[in-house]
């Protein structure tokens, strides 16, 4: 017998089909343990189905803990099947032992439900959640390398896809990759159908992450770990911790001594991300200084290039409303959970054990 580090069925325990499934699943995960602890935040938009969208939170521990893991999915909608499965690994299996009298982990399960369901990267209003948190009474970010890309990124019709490629390319050997991608992904707030666009006004899913920061108190504790979890930037199955705190600061430094040498920083281009606007990173650095830090946990799909051209395809699908059922819908929806989740066997054990081990190192960072 070959020894498995996760059997088949934990991984079918874990991972989910699609949103509903993930929050049904999420929300058993929480039943076993204190029901009381759980709650639900509404959301006005239904899924495709006409399913009800929530973001679903779980308080696992003493509520008076001085010491706070928060483990944060689907920032990023589509993105969230290994978030998702990461949170009930650790509800079901991982922490049977309970935990010390001075911790406790806050899951945020789904922060964007309509784009998980919709297998959308942004929310009801097309806005990209991680370039919503900026100041929207200061003059708002400008991205004008994006306005002159803008009409080849979406052309009208997606038959002029292949002359706007062509130009596309001229224009990232004029730039150079690393300048292309933050033209493109940094975040932009003059195209609301366009990508990466941050919004004109605080997002509902922002609004109710303030909210939960401020009902469970974590304003008031001695220190704060956020994990944020995403899929779709770096190599196959490889979890990247990112860290978006100023080069230096008490951020990093907790970041390098808690969980090693693979954490990478954007701001010194050691990262497979590229500098960004209006992160939800930013807006916990607001609230807790340095009392926090926050990593973006990212895993590893396919190309960066073949995720502009998918998220391309479903920003000029939505142009115009959806019919789900429609086989060109479904075709190019289908690409999309590919893309932000493969769905095999070896990136889904890839993911649950590399959680393990950014959750134990979380943990012990806090204890220590
Ligand atoms: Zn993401």
């Amino acid at each position: 017998m070959i020894p498995t580090l996760l059997s088949p069925d934990r991984l079918k325990a874990c991972f989910a089909a699609d949103y509903t499934e993930a929050h049904i699943k999420f929300r058993h995960a929480c039943d076993r343990h204190d029901h009381s602890a759980y709650r639900e935040f509404v959301y006005r938009e239904k899924g495709p189905t006409n399913e009800k969208l929530f973001s679903s939170v779980y308080w696992l521990g003493n509520p008076n803990a001085k010491r706070v893991l928060v483990l944060q999915s689907a920032t990023h909608g589509v993105e969230g099947f290994a978030g998702s499965a990461i949170q009930i690994d650790c509800l079901d299996d991982f922490l049977e032992s309970k935990l010390d009298d001075d911790l406790a982990i806050l899951f945020i399960h789904a922060l964007n439900p309509y784009g998980f369901a919709w297998l959308r990267r942004v929310n009801e209003n097309g806005i990209d959640l991680n370039r919503n948190f900026v100041d929207f009474n200061a003059p708002l970010p400008d991205n004008t390398a994006y306005a002159e890309l803008a009409e080849l990124l979406l052309p009208g019709s997606e038959k002029n896809i292949n002359e706007a490629d062509r130009k596309l390319q001229l224009a990232r050997q004029q730039l150079g990759q690393v300048a292309f991608e933050q033209a493109v992904s940094g975040g932009q707030y003059a195209f609301a159908d366009g990508l990466f666009y941050g919004g004109q006004a605080a997002s509902q899913s922002q609004l109710y992450l303030q909210q939960i920061i401020t009902d469970f108190e974590l304003l008031k504790r001695e220190y704060v770990a956020v994990v944020d979890i995403h899929t779709g930037l770096g190599p196959f199955g490889y979890g990247e911790l990112i860290c978006d705190h100023p080069p230096e600061s008490k951020g990093v430094q907790w970041a390098k001594q808690v969980y090693g040498q693979s954490v990478t920083e954007p701001a010194l281009g050691s990262s497979s991300s590229v500098p960004k606007d209006g992160l939800v990173d930013y807006y916990w650095q607001n609230c807790l200084a340095d009392k926090l830090c926050f990593i973006t946990l990212e895993f590893g799909t396919y190309p960066v290039e073949q995720m502009f051209d998918i998220l391309r395809l479903d920003h000029m699908l939505h142009r115009h409303t959806v019919n789900w059922r429609d086989s060109h819908v479904q075709k190019i929806k289908r690409q999309l959970r590919q893309h932000f989740y493969p769905a095999t066997a070896d990136w889904q054990e890839m993911v649950l054990l590399r959680g393990r081990q950014i959750i134990r190192q979380a943990l012990q960072g806090l204890s220590a």
